[in-house]
């Protein structure tokens, strides 16, 4: 059989432990045989970007700036007990937030889902996906825990030294106060990424946020988002056939639980962190839910959502078989290779990616599986298997 050309590569960036092993697994039992694969190879893995004064982590991700396409492998990120365990000079950032703040984006979360692993919620038939804003409120606030008696005051003060200044609260005993900020470019970006995502997949986009109550700031992503939409998108929509619409997060929740599922729900970053937690807890697996990252100049990173799976790794490393999912894995690489396609124009390679998602998904619902989905099955027997007999069954179907 002659294998699939690709013109322009793909970034691959390399992981660490459990996830490295069977990154190279799935390339060389799924891939090689069938696509001549181009690769712009930068490795993630912690000792490389120690090495490298985490360097290749800023190279890989302008790498990404420049051909439009990467695929991520989990990776270390590094504390006290990495430190120790690979002889660090730093504590090295995690890879994540660095390539996040190269190519400024939003995280799409979506569950894989299976005919025989039902969601915990009886009324979703179709994946869910969370747009997560992966910048600024809580995650880079200020906080102090107040001592006691005192008053505290908002101040900005402008460029020109004029000021605005309000106070927040007069304190007459202890407790604590917070400051956080967003940027209406962020912002902006955030709402072009989710537009452009739902057009791509065709599927309805809701936006919640608590614009009653934070009538400035919530109400400022309302307003940006509902600007964008009828400047640049409300055409677009009307002509796929999809909405758009804005509700209060309380509102919201209720709808997603009674909801099929099938659209995509941008929520800003808190609301995002918690909700995509829960969403994919309720519908199976972090093992199964694909992950990308798409920037608002069109670039996509693809990952896995969880991490090295450690545990597994030092029984790896005692000669012990796992039973380790690869299927979020195996879904970065098809992302990958199907947005490779699409923007070379190789539809070929965009056949081939989805051959290989059946093959996987085919696999799962026969029943075999690895050990992590074997207790979730209804109607179907389970027969969990180790990750290399699972890759393995997954290549007799793509045959
Ligand atoms: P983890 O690697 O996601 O694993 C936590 C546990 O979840 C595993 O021990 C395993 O449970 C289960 N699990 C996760 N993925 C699985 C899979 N594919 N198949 C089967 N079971 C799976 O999280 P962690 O142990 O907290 O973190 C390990 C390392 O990953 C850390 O160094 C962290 O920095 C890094 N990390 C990286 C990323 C990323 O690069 N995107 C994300 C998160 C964490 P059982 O042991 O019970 O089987
Ligand atoms: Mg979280």
């Amino acid at each position: 059989m002659e294998k699939i050309q690709m013109k322009n590569p793909i970034v691959e960036l390399d992981g660490d432990e459990m996830t490295r092993v069977i990154w190279k697994w799935i390339k060389d039992e799924l891939i090689l045989p069938y696509v001549d694969l181009k690769v712009e190879y930068y490795d993630l893995g912690l000792p490389a970007r120690d090495e490298t004064d985490d360097r290749i982590t800023v190279d890989a991700a302008n790498a990404i700036k420049q051909y439009g396409v990467g695929v991520k492998c989990a990776t270390i990120t590094p504390n006290e007990k990495r430190m120790e365990e690979y002889k660090l000079k730093k504590m090295w950032k995690s890879p994540n937030a660095t390539i996040r703040a190269i190519l400024d984006g939003t995280v799409f979360r979506t569950p894989i889902l299976i005919e025989s692993i039902k969601p915990v919620v009886r009324t979703w038939k179709k994946p869910i996906t969370i747009a997560r804003h992966a910048y600024g409120d809580v995650y880079k606030g200020t906080e102090f825990r107040i001592p006691g008696k005192g008053k505290a005051e908002l101040l900005f003060t402008a460029e020109d030294g004029s000021e605005m200044r309000d106070t927040i609260y007069d304190f007459e005993s202890p407790g604590v106060l917070q400051g956080i900020y967003n940027k209406d470019s962020s912002i902006s970006s955030f709402a072009h990424s989710c537009f452009r995502y739902a057009l791509n997949s065709k599927q309805n986009l809701w936006f919640s946020a608590k614009d009653t109550i934070s009538k400035k700031y919530d109400g400022t992503f309302r307003v940006i988002f509902e600007k964008i939409y009828e400047d640049n998108y409300r055409r677009n929509f009307e002509d796929e056939g999809i909405t758009y619409f804005y509700t209060l997060i309380d509102d919201a929740v209720a709808r997603v639980m009674r909801s099929e599922g099938g659209f995509i729900w941008a929520c800003k970053n808190y609301d995002g962190d918690v909700m995509s937690d829960m969403i994919s807890t309720a519908f199976g697996s972090l093992a199964m839910m694909t992950s990308v990252l798409v920037s608002p100049d069109g670039n996509y990173e693809f990952e896995a959502a969880h991490g090295t799976v450690t545990r597994h790794y030092y029984r790896y490393l005692n000669g012990e078989e796992t039973s380790t999912n690869p299927t979020a894995m195996i879904f970065a690489w098809t992302g990958a290779l199907a947005k490779r396609g699409e923007m070379d124009n190789i539809p070929e390679l965009q056949e081939f990616a989805k051959k290989l998602e059946k093959a996987t998904l085919d696999t799962l619902e026969e029943g075999i599986c690895t050990k992590d989905l074997a207790d979730l099955y209804e109607g179907v027997t389970s027969h969990p298997v180790s990750t290399k007999n699972f890759l393995r069954e997954i290549q007799r179907q793509l045959m």
